[in-house]
């Protein structure tokens, strides 16, 4: 099928150019009507210190219950939002969806969660991210340090320029930001040091199996260096066996986040497990 076959393969078959065309119309369609009938949903995933062993915040990572296609992964339905302007508006219901439920969480006695949310380049680039972002705080009493935003190496190197100004606005209000899948992507570092970023996140793929794998560790410790020198700090994603981990922890890398601890979960469970901790269990 030509749609497996990626975006940028040239395809012989002018039907099945079609009906990827087609699809994607659809799936855009759907998206459309799945943020009026809300059928999003935000899950939270916990980052764990290692050396407390506590959650020090969460993720917020978006989920679609669509009635007709089941769960979709975000990893296939957000790049097709980004091409169109449906990210913006699906970007502000995730905004707007984490200062309430930080706001819920604050009404149930929960406290000071910290929630990092995922904003994609258009979003970040859009002139009213700033104020869009104060006027939530405000209407749910969010403080800065109860808010983080995630951004794609990508997305902060598409227009460094851009972003260094969008960044030291967010940095006015308080906002801290991560660099999102750091290493995937390509990093100027003369702009990564200018560019006022609290946060690296190692990419899951070099995470992966890094204790038995020496060109993930040499990677890592690379990364380690870096975040150091320039007066970062670091989180590594996707940690999923004890052996990643031991390694992390004596590479120095002491915030994770990873199927190992705690899969993304809705916000009731999230409480829950907030709760357990809390009391020690
Ligand atoms: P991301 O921001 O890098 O999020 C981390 C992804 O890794 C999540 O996938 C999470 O479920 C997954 N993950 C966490 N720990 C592990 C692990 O130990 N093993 C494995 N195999 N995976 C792990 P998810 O939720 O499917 O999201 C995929 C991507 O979709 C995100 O990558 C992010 O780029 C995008 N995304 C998700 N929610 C949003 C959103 O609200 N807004 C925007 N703009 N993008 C979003
Ligand atoms: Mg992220
Ligand atoms: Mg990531
Ligand atoms: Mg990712």
């Amino acid at each position: 099928r030509a749609k497996q076959k990626g975006r940028n393969t040239f395809c012989f078959y002018d039907s099945h150019m079609n009906d990827e065309a087609l699809d994607r119309l659809k799936l855009e369609e759907a998206l459309r009507r799945a943020l009026v009938r809300g059928e999003f949903q935000l899950f939270y995933q916990p980052q764990v210190d290692l050396h407390t062993g506590l959650t020090t915040g969460v993720e917020a990572l978006i989920r679609w219950n669509s009635p007709e296609r089941g769960q979709v992964s975000p990893a296939l339905f957000i790049p097709v939002a980004e091409e169109s302007n449906l990210i913006s508006m699906i970007g502000w219901w995730v905004l707007e969806e984490s200062c309430r439920q930080i706001a819920a969480w604050r009404e149930a006695g929960l406290a000071g969660i910290k929630v990092a949310v995922n904003v994609s380049g258009r979003q970040f680039l859009n002139h009213a991210l700033v104020e869009c972002i104060s006027d939530l705080m405000a209407q749910y009493r969010v403080l800065p340090s109860q808010l983080e935003i995630e951004l794609t190496e990508s997305t902060v190197m598409a227009e460094p320029e851009r972003a260094i100004e969008q960044l030291n606005r967010l940095r006015e209000i308080g906002i801290q930001v991560s660099v999102d899948d750091f290493g995937t992507g390509y990093s100027s570092l003369s702009y990564l040091k200018r560019l006022p970023l609290s946060t690296i996140k190692v990419d899951r793929s070099f995470v992966r199996d890094v204790n038995n794998q020496s060109d993930n560790a040499a990677i890592v410790s690379a990364i380690l260096g870096l975040a150091d020198a320039l007066d970062m700090s670091i989180v590594a994603e996707g940690v999923e066996t004890e052996g990643e981990e031991r390694h992390l922890k004596d590479a120095g890398c002491i915030k994770v986040q990873g199927f190992r601890y705690a899969k993304p979960m809705p916000a009731d469970q999230l409480a829950q497990w907030m709760r357990r901790e809390k009391s020690g269990i």
